[in-house]
């Protein structure tokens, strides 16, 4: 059995380092920022991902996850803040980061020429890793994602799915304590996606390995443990997705006007008649309440004629960033032609 201990050993000598500081966490931001120029990408992160957990960054496109994934993969130093892996600062102790860490990229990181455990050796090498240790790695490795069997096909022969698998047995040569992986359900089908996350929770329950995953896909963010929630590169909304959903408190409510104009006088009407706060998102004006098929009989009573269509569901994800955000995950925030009203 290779310990953590093993692999440094035969790594890179770095020199001794601050103890960690931020307790058990396995990942850590303090006021973490970055701007491309003008242009802020993330804006004062703080929170605290801890170990042997799988943890979900959710957000639309351009709120930043790349860039946090950047930053903690020691390719990018941030502007401003710190970000601590198992206690090293990124900035401050690369190597020792890096170390720590394993990195799966969204993009195809694997030379389809070579076999699988080619690739693997290529990359123990990158880490220090030689001989017989890293003959057993790779094994260990190999069967950890289920591909034994294929350690001596070209990669070009696997399928996308097995293809992720062996980016992940890549990321895990080293046996780092966390493991950072960008969008890495893009480009699979959905048995493929579900294998992949089968995946990750053996690594987190047997390995105890602390999993990031970045993510633009709600059904994949129910998967995670605990999740950060980004918007515009801001920290929305944080916590296990149940707790998520549940701090909207009862039902989502949906009443679709013939148009946003219709929308907005109308949201005024069912404020002013039932006590509640209502946001309008294009025809549609939302309100969270208890009792949701009770109230859908009022309100249609109550304003004969006015509404369109009604709904009423229970609270996903997504309404908990439209009731962060006051708009839609899939619209720019920019672009949306909408209005949040906040009463308390
Ligand atoms: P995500 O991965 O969530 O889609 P990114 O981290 O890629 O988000 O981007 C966050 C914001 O930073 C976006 O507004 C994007 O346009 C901008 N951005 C990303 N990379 C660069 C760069 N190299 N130079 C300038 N702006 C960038
Ligand atoms: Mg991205």
């Amino acid at each position: 059995m290779t310990t953590l201990e093993d692999v440094s050993r035969t790594t890179k000598p770095v020199p001794p380092s601050q103890p960690a500081t931020s307790g058990s966490a396995s990942i850590e931001l303090e006021h973490l920022t970055h701007d491309y120029g003008t242009r802020v990408a993330l804006n004062d992160l703080s929170f605290r991902v801890q170990p042997g957990e799988i943890f979900g960054l959710l957000g639309p496109n351009g709120s930043g996850k790349t860039t946090l994934f950047r930053i903690l993969s020691t390719l990018m130093v941030p502007t401003g803040g710190h970000a601590r892996i198992a206690g090293f600062d990124v900035a401050a102790e690369p190597n020792r980061v890096r170390q720590s860490t394993g990195i799966v990229f969204q993009a195809r990181s694997l030379d389809i020429k070579l076999t699988v455990a080619e690739n693997l050796m290529h990359q123990g090498h990158l880490y220090g890793l030689s001989g017989a240790l890293l003959r057993q790695r790779s094994s260990e490795v190999l069967a950890r994602v289920g591909l034994t069997d294929r350690a001596h096909d070209m990669v070009e022969t696997l399928s996308g799915g097995q293809q992720r698998r062996v980016e992940l047995a890549k990321g895990l040569i080293h046996s780092p304590a966390v493991l950072l992986l960008d969008e890495p359900s893009t480009g699979l089908d959905p048995g493929a996606r579900r294998d992949l996350w089968q995946y990750l929770r053996i690594l987190r329950d047997q390995q105890g390995v602390s999993v990031l995953v970045t993510t633009h896909l709600m059904e994949e963010a129910e998967h995670c443990d605990r999740l950060a929630i980004l918007n515009s590169g801001k920290l929305v909304a944080f916590g296990t997705p149940t707790e998520l959903k549940a701090s909207i408190g009862g039902d989502i409510v949906q009443l679709e006007a013939v148009s946003p104009w219709a929308a907005t006088q109308l949201a005024v009407k069912v404020d002013q008649r039932f006590q509640v706060k209502t946001s309008v998102v294009g025809h549609t004006i939302r309100l969270e309440r208890e009792q949701g098929h009770r109230f859908l009989t009022d309100v249609v009573e109550a304003f004969p004629g006015e509404i369109e269509g009604v709904s009423v569901a229970k609270p996903s994800l997504e309404d908990v960033f439209i009731q962060r955000t006051g708009h839609r995950f899939w619209t720019d925030a920019g672009l949306t032609h909408s209005s949040t009203k906040e009463k308390s």
